[in-house]
């Protein structure tokens, strides 16, 4: 049997809308309650994930997810994410739930550690902040969780 993260999702030009659905929110929460299990040994607390079509935060930022804390609520924009690249936001958000609220070692190193154990990390999360800027490079979400 298929597990879930190899399930065969709508083709990509239907994906977005099919992740709208209510189709789709039940798979992305699924995604969290198996990722939890797997990656957190099921510490995090219970967050409904949802879908929406443009995260805009602060002045012109944009993202493919947010993390409320205070609603337990993570953002995903439906418009932004293939299915690797829903995992990945996921297990993005899903450091923040964890504690971390910035991007700084503390995120990287859960990155490195989530990384070791076979999670789908996004590339560029397990830079340090502090290696960024010893490239010169800006690290994204200095100024907000995102
Ligand atoms: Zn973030």
């Amino acid at each position: 049997m298929a597990t879930i993260t190899q399930a065969k999702l709508p083709a990509p030009h239907r994906r977005a809308q099919w992740y709208l659905t209510r189709s789709g929110e039940s798979y992305v929460n699924r995604l969290y309650a198996k990722f939890n299990l797997e990656y957190f040994d099921g510490r995090l607390p219970i967050y409904q994930v949802k879908f929406t079509s443009v995260i805009r935060y602060g002045v012109g930022h944009q993202a493919a997810g947010l993390t409320h804390r205070r609603t337990r609520t993570i953002w995903i924009d439906a418009f932004e994410v293939d299915q690797l690249g829903l995992m990945e936001t996921l297990i993005h958000e899903m450091i923040h739930v964890s504690g971390p609220r910035w991007h700084g070692d503390r995120f990287a190193d859960e990155a490195v550690r989530l990384t070791a154990v076979g999670a789908p990390v996004m590339d560029g999360d397990t830079i340090t902040r502090s290696a960024c800027r010893a490239l010169g490079k800006f690290h994204r979400g200095e100024r907000v969780e995102g």
